[in-house]
């Protein structure tokens, strides 16, 4: 290694072996602190930054594995190398299952002197490698959960109207065909509402399609603002929206349509007609109940609301209508 001295921290009971550590390895590129006992080690790992810590296993009041113990414990990511004396590679493996880098046999004709500089080398590297490995996958992790909240994203999107922010017409088959089947399957009543604004071209004819769209969006709220978490609103069409209505038969549909139709008929917009005149202008809503019957497919519970919807407008509009009967 180039540059910064390795920073180890040998802790080390026995004072020949230091100082054979001492005097070996002082013409190495090391800078070794050393400890006499693992309480001591361990303080000296809270005061300065090491790369590497080597612990002799055989240590009268904490062992080796004890130090390792308290490293994890205490979050110190540092590589760990284990001594112990000859004939211990049982406990040599065992430190390695509970995550010591390597191991030293510190007996006389092992040469561990020698293997000193390259033991430390190569924990260190490997340290780095599991470092880097680690990152890697983290920034997998990371990538995918962009991805997939990416994919979800797009999927709102492709069901979401931009204007108004309701879902839109291809949402609104999508779940009308799903609520239909699970309202059969369970026996369950279900209404479908729909809105038309009225005399709209008019306005978008007099203040511009901007004035227009403020009115639709308007709408669009007070529909989400009247409905229940069950309902779900869509933009169905150009000036017309939907809401369907699960679990719910028509007379109480109608309260929920009537609520609407109230609450947007007293909004009051103020379109400019010039740059220092807005006039004052409400708006209203036809609007069209349906209830699914056992007999009806899609098609038929959207016609019979449309035709609800088109009999309020034919009988002087700002109205609701269903079934044959006005509402409101
Ligand atoms: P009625 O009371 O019979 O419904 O009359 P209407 O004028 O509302 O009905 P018509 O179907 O003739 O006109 C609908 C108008 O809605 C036409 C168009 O100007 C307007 N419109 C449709 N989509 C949009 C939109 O996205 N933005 C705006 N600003 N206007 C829209
Ligand atoms: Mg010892
Ligand atoms: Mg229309
Ligand atoms: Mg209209």
């Amino acid at each position: 290694m180039e540059g910064e001295k390795v920073k180890i921290l040998v802790i080390e009971d026995n004072p020949e072996d230091i100082a054979l550590m001492q005097r070996e390895l002082s013409r190495h590129h090391f800078d070794i602190d050393f400890a006499i006992s693992g309480e001591e080690g361990l303080r000296s790992l809270k005061e300065k930054g090491y790369d590497v810590v080597v612990a002799d296993y055989a240590m009268p009041e904490m062992t080796g594995l004890d130090v390792l113990d308290r490293m994890k414990k205490e979050n110190y990511d540092i590589p760990l190398v284990i001594m112990t004396g000859s004939g211990s590679e049982r406990i040599a493996v065992e430190a390695m299952k509970k995550g010591a880098y390597d191991y030293l046999v510190k007996s006389f004709d092992s040469g561990w002197l020698e293997i000193f500089p390259s033991i430390i080398q190569n924990s260190i590297e490997r340290y780095k490698m599991i470092k880097e490995k680690e990152r890697a996958e983290e920034e997998l992790r990371r990538t995918l959960y962009q991805l997939e909240k990416a994919q979800d994203q797009l999927k709102e999107l492709a069901i979401t109207d931009d204007l108004t922010k309701l879902y839109n017409r291809r949402q609104f088959f999508n779940q009308l065909k799903q609520e239909i089947r699970r309202a059969k399957r369970l026996d369950d009543p279900l209404s479908l509402i729909i809105l038309d604004i009225d005399d709209f071209k008019p306005y978008n004819d007099r203040y511009g399609h901007l004035e227009g769209d403020a009115v639709l969006k308007k709408l669009a709220e007070v529909i989400k603002d009247n409905i229940r978490q069950i309902d779900s609103a869509y933009r169905y069409g150009g000036e017309e929206f939907a809401v369907i209505l699960p679990v719910t038969k028509i007379q109480d549909g109608v309260i929920v349509a009537e609520r609407i139709r109230k609450a947007f008929e007293e909004i009051e917009f103020t379109p400019k007609v010039s740059e220092d005149r807005v006039d004052q202008v409400h708006k209203a809503v036809s609007i069209g109940i349906a209830e699914l019957r056992p007999d009806y497919e899609l098609r038929d519970l959207v016609r019979h609301a449309d035709d609800a919807m088109y009999e309020a407008k034919r009988r002087g509009k700002n109205r609701v209508f269903v079934n044959g009967s006005q509402h409101g």
